[in-house]
């Protein structure tokens, strides 16, 4: 079908799924539709914010600009407020570039092809302007930025907004909130006090340079007596297992990381005589280095069932940690955590699979043990490993900071 004067040939460009499905700008087919197709993005850009909405209504598809019906006026006088002038100190874009309307010709919510259909032209955007934050209202503009990268559902905009991401890829602050019609259509002042809470957060952010971080140094091991060397007081560690409980038979530990530091770690596959193992069991039951895990109770009671130790000095739960910060439902897994307090996506993608059991049962056995079949799989698993516990070690100091904790020996 040929395509329309206003989109260029680069525009329309198809753009490949991680999933292998493709979208390109034309393919939804809502430009057909629009007073004004594929809107461009609008305003002076003068702090570095980026605003992204959901899509036009009916009057931004009339007047061709982002954010002038009531919703937009009423993120105009909330910005105001703080200090903020939407339209000369920010750039507001739509996860989706064309007005969705239904049958009546009403407006109505993009559906997900729909806003996949824009993300690249979103992301270019983006990617030119470089801003210092991106402040992302609702669902849509969640699954915009954040659905591609996202293996997991990505659930909905309660579990997403008020974190401030420091956004790796993006190398921005990624804010997400509730859209402006959430809040218009909420009866109940509280839903307009987080809002506001959550933009003046994500303002704030303006001014602080993004946290970069070292990349982290893996020391793949066989033989474990390094580990006697470590000097470190506190450490990090995390198994692989072949299920969630180690009770039934078949169960093992498939491998194993320590971190010492928020930066390195050493991993290993679980070497399969005692003597091979000791190293690991003289540490974790070393009283003077303190031990930490994101869900304490898995490597505690793998430890006990399957190496025969009792851990000693047992620190940290970053897991428990993150549900007394915060204590929303489904936010409390380590990837989650990784990605709104580093801003590192999905760094398990491919391993995380195997170690799902497909069976409902607590004793299930997963795939990890298919991993063992091909080098390139060991390694990928063992790295996998490794981040899990340098990545927990991170989390748990950024959490003692935020929480004060100060009777810890560092
Ligand atoms: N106006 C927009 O441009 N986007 C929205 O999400 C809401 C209103």
């Amino acid at each position: 079908m040929p395509l329309p004067g206003f989109f260029t040939k680069k525009e329309t460009a198809s753009t490949s799924r991680p999933d292998g499905k493709v979208r390109s700008c034309a393919s939804c087919g809502l430009y057909k539709t629009s007073i004004s197709p594929r809107m461009k993005p609008y305003g002076e850009f003068r702090k570095g914010i980026v605003v992204m909405g959901e899509a036009s209504g009916e009057v931004e598809d009339r007047t061709g600009k982002p954010f002038q019906g009531k919703t937009g006026r009423l993120l105009q006088r909330t910005l105001e407020k703080l200090e903020v002038d939407l339209f000369r100190d920010c750039l507001c874009i739509n996860a989706c570039l064309c007005r969705p309307i239904n049958d009546e010709g009403e407006n109505r919510t993009p559906l997900g092809v729909e806003i996949e259909s824009c993300r690249s032209t979103n992301i270019r955007v983006i990617q030119e302007h470089m801003p210092k934050v991106i402040i992302l209202l609702g669902n849509s503009a969640v699954f915009s930025l954040i659905g591609h990268r996202w293996k997991n559902s990505i659930e909905n905009i309660s579990t997403w907004r008020g974190w401030t991401i420091p956004d790796q890829d993006f190398k921005a602050w990624i804010c997400p909130t509730f859209h402006p019609s959430f809040v218009e259509r909420s009866d109940k002042g509280a839903e307009k006090k987080i809002w506001e809470t959550d933009l003046a957060q994500a303002l704030s952010k303006v001014e602080q340079p993004l946290i970069r971080y070292k990349k982290p140094i893996i020391e793949y091991i066989s033989d474990l007596n390094v580990l006697d060397s470590i000097t470190s007081d506190l450490i990090a560690f995390d198994f692989e297992t072949t299920g969630i409980k180690p009770y039934a038979k078949g169960h093992r530990i498939v491998c194993v990381s320590v971190a010492d530091s928020e930066d390195h770690a050493y991993v290993f596959l679980l070497p399969p005589t005692k003597k091979e193992c000791s190293p690991l069991i003289r540490l974790l039951k070393n009283e003077s280095i303190g031990k930490m895990a994101h869900n304490m109770k898995f490597e505690n009671t793998w430890s006990k069932i399957r190496l025969g130790v009792d851990v000693r000095n047992w620190t940290w739960d970053s897991m428990l940690a993150a549900h007394l910060l915060d204590n929303r439902s489904g936010i409390t897994g380590l990837k989650f955590q990784t990605y709104v307090n580093f801003g590192i996506v999905d760094y398990a993608s491919e391993v995380s699979p195997y170690l799902r059991s497909e069976e409902k049962h607590g004793n299930a056995l997963n795939r990890i043990m298919s991993l063992l079949e091909s080098q390139t799989h060991v390694k990928s698993l063992l790295e996998y490993c490794a981040l899990d516990s340098i990545y927990e070690y991170r989390l748990a100091r950024h959490q003692q900071t935020i929480m004060n904790y100060s009777f810890l020996p560092f």
